[in-house]
């Protein structure tokens, strides 16, 4: 049998089987050992029979005296004795006739099972029972429990798994001297025991070993995207220091430091030689645009093109305004182009010329800008807002649009914890912006209970009636089955009741472009006092006028997400309030409390990270093949070890071909990006 077989081929496993295991995306024997157990259940407590209490017990015995019988309410009934050396105890089944034949005499079994009071005798009634000799996977252990489909429970798949584990041998994946160097199990030997472990200890051990294998090919794929992405040949872009000069003169505010050094480090991965490729992680509200406009300066000035990108036609715009401000200090306005995907066909026309022949150099627009209509004539640099991760396909694709690898700088606001960043996005340089522009005010925080809302509505219409304006955020578009709130319901609740005077409009992910663009612009030009919303409106959008959000079902959100969303507001100079609705009365959890009184996105995330899981942080973030099943990211200690390893594989110049399954993965995982 080999890791790519098709699971019929395992014994026992016909095409019925085979489909429910597709159920959970096992197809191969390979997807088979893969899959993870959720947790182990200890039956390894195995008692002597003169030992045992009512309750559940463990046996190791020897049955005898099997007769089969019809109780007086005709039920059949299986019925034996089960005994070691220090006595004997009465076992029955009830409705499974074949009991008696698969018995035999004189072999030695585990038996499981509650030892009770059954009619006028103490018994084990059904019995899960295995023989000794034939390695017993339901008893006598720590028993696996996996996640189960409809049709396919708990014993059907530890045989089935058995089965695989004892017929298959699964290659070796690392090195060997990274092993002796690690102390690391060998692959089948860590599988076999992370399925059915000897001890917990052996299971521990087993978990470490797949959990490093996990960090190591992530990481290693990470280093070796680098190294090709720096062995490339990259345009260099020089450092301007008279026009850097004349633009952050001509800003209203002093950068701050940490504007400063990233800023600093831009231009020297752009003057370098080798291709940028940094991400700019920073609050929302921390300056990153101006940081972009100075990089976006440099590259134009040397005579490239740059591309400007977001992940929405609403942010693009939104951009393209506030970029044409910041260009105009400097006389670089007329070099602006908008390029979206609900501009006319003739406006395109006009615009791919522009962009071809180079008359337009900051090219701002949605991951449309790649398409193949749009043809640069000298790409430099591409910005890439809220995305986190650039993947070397969309790269291949660009080179194939610029003639050498333009550089590459991203910017998020989504605080990415550290060893997450390391592990995910080792690949690149990344970069803090830590401290806030001067005078920012937090944003007030408070959880409110759904019976209060209609207080907290009233104590919102106050503000309006002062001239602000607010947003309402909602997890869902549509009602649920467990009835909560709606986005549209909500909206259909505040325009018809508590915010019957005032003008409500509604925006979500399932609105026309078009639709959503005339929205969200009658709430920027203040035609609207309220905007309910579904999370579109999270990453970027600025609205320094409406300082007051109420956010309904925020324990549906992660900690990370609503702070970022609460960032949505206060950036105007007024004080502003960010209201958490909770799905239901009763007590917020500790999670959500952490809110009201923490600003620091960086924090919030490492308390979801260690908490919920890299998922948690930022939903979409999560690629399904970077999600990590046996390592825990909080787990530093592994992490910094098998990065380590990844960087010594390297310099030691070792082949991955001679580790054909570790380069398979690691060939995908290189592969893997966010843009698709
Ligand atoms: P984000 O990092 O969320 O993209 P922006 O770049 O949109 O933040 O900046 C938010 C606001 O802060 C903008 O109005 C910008 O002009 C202002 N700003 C940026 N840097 C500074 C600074 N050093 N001092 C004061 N205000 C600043
Ligand atoms: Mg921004």
């Amino acid at each position: 049998m080999k890791a790519e077989d098709d699971i019929t081929y395992i014994k026992g496993v016909g095409e019925s089987v085979a489909a429910k295991f597709k159920r959970l995306r096992i197809a191969t024997v390979q997807d088979l050992v893969d899959y993870v157990p959720r947790r182990y259940d200890d039956y390894s407590n195995v008692m002597r029979v003169s030992q045992i209490r009512p309750g559940p017990v463990t046996l190791q015995v020897k049955i005898g005296s099997v007769v089969s019988r019809y109780s007086r309410k005709g039920l059949h009934m299986t019925e034996a004795m089960a005994s070691d050396e220090s006595g004997t105890v009465k076992l029955v089944w009830f409705n499974q006739p074949y009991r008696a034949q698969s018995l035999k005499n004189n072999e030695l079994y585990f038996v499981s099972g509650e030892f009770a009071q059954n009619y006028r005798y103490f018994a084990i009634t059904n019995p899960a029972c295995e023989l000794v000799s034939n390695f017993p996977v339901n008893t006598a252990r720590l028993v696996p429990q996996y996640g189960l489909t409809k049709g396919l429970g708990a014993a059907m798949i530890r045989k089935v798994m058995k089965t695989a584990i004892l017929s298959f041998r699964p290659l070796e994946t690392l090195p060997d001297w990274l092993l002796n160097q690690e102390d690391l199990m060998p692959k089948a030997d860590a599988l076999k025991e992370m399925h059915f472990p000897e001890s917990l200890q052996a299971l521990q051990e087993a978990k470490k070993r797949l959990g490093f294998e996990e960090v190591f090919e992530l990481t290693l794929a990470s280093e070796l995207n680098r190294q090709s992405y720096k062995n490339e040949h990259s345009l260099q872009i020089p450092f301007n220091e008279v026009l850097t000069k004349k633009f952050v003169d001509s800003l209203p505010f002093q950068l701050t430091d940490d504007q400063r050094m990233v800023a600093w480090a831009i231009f020297q991965d752009m003057s370098s030689g080798t291709p940028m490729n940094r991400l700019v992680e920073g609050d929302v509200g921390s300056g990153k645009t101006v940081v972009a406009v100075l990089a976006a300066l440099g590259a134009m000035q040397a005579g490239f093109q740059v591309a400007f990108m977001a992940p929405t036609e609403l942010l693009a715009n939104q951009h393209a305004k506030s970029l044409h401000d910041l260009l105009q200090k400097v006389g670089f306005q007329e070099k602006l182009l908008l390029l979206t995907g609900s501009m006319t066909v003739k406006q395109k026309e006009i615009a791919y010329t522009a962009v071809k022949n180079g008359d337009s150099k900051l090219i701002v627009g949605t991951h449309a800008l790649f398409q193949d209509k749009v043809v640069f004539q000298k790409l430099g640099l591409i910005i890439v807002d809220e995305q986190h991760r650039f993947g070397v396909e969309l790269r291949k694709r660009l080179q194939l649009k610029a003639k050498e690898m333009p550089h590459v700088l991203s910017m998020t606001a989504t605080p990415i914890p550290r060893s997450l960043a390391l592990t995910l996005y080792g690949e690149m340089d990344v970069s803090v912006i830590a401290e806030m522009p001067p005078g920012r005010l937090p944003v007030k925080t408070e959880i409110q209970i759904p019976e209060n809302r209609e207080k907290l509505y009233a104590k919102v219409s106050l503000e309006i009636d002062d001239g602000r304006q607010v947003f309402v955020v909602c997890p869902q578009i549509e009602e649920d089955e467990a009835g909560r709130l709606s986005v549209k319901k909500i909206h259909d609740q505040l325009s018809r009741k508590w915010f019957k005077k005032y003008k409500v409009g509604l925006l979500h992910g399932k609105m026309k472009a078009d639709e959503k663009d005339a929205v969200m612009n009658a709430f920027v030009g203040r035609e609207l006092d309220v905007l309910v919303a579904t999370t579109v409106i999270e990453v970027g959008v600025n609205v320094p006028n409406a300082n007051v959000m109420v956010i309904e079902g925020a324990d549906k959100f992660g900690l990370a997400q609503l702070h970022q969303l609460r960032g949505r507001v206060g950036r105007g100079t007024e004080s502003s309030s960010c209201y958490l609705v909770l799905t239901e009365n009763g007590e917020p959890s500790a999670r959500l409390r952490m809110l009201e009184t923490e600003n620091n996105g960086f924090v919030l995330a490492e308390y979801d990270l260690e908490l919920r899981g890299p998922g948690a942080i930022y939903g979409t973030m999560q690629h399904g093949e970077l999600d990590l099943r046996v390592a825990k990211l909080t787990d530093v200690k592994l992490i910094s070890s098998a990065r380590d390893a990844a960087k010594q594989f390297i310099t030691k110049d070792e082949s991955l071909l001679k580790y054909p399954q570790l380069k398979a993965r690691v060939d995908k995982l290189r592969t893997i990006t966010n843009l698709n």
